[in-house]
């Protein structure tokens, strides 16, 4: 992939070599992406593929692990929350 009309966010300079490190738009010439590795900063800790993808699995595996519950019980409580959001609500507006 050529990123001719592209610049390193970092340093702001035309490059041969960008690449997109995280799953945003920013573009990092190699020597930047070398420094920021090399400092140690946690940089690309907020937005790695790895990160992504760690939090979608987990949030996978809930899903799961609700959906294995008993559906009875697990309505039984949905309407129980929705009995006492209107109480709730009828409080307040008293
Ligand atoms: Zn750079």
């Amino acid at each position: 992939m050529v990123n001719e009309d592209k610049v390193c966010c970092m340093c702001n300079e035309h490059k041969k070599f960008l690449s997109r490190v995280n799953t945003g738009n920013n573009y990092y010439c190699i020597s930047c992406i070398a420094k920021i590795n090399k400092s140690g900063m946690k940089y690309w800790k907020p937005c790695t593929d790895v990160e992504f993808f760690e939090s979608m699995l987990s949030h996978m595996k809930k899903g799961k692990n609700r959906k294995s519950t008993n559906m009875f019980s697990s309505l039984k409580e949905q309407f129980e929350k929705f009995e006492n959001d209107e109480r709730d609500d009828s409080k307040s507006t008293d």
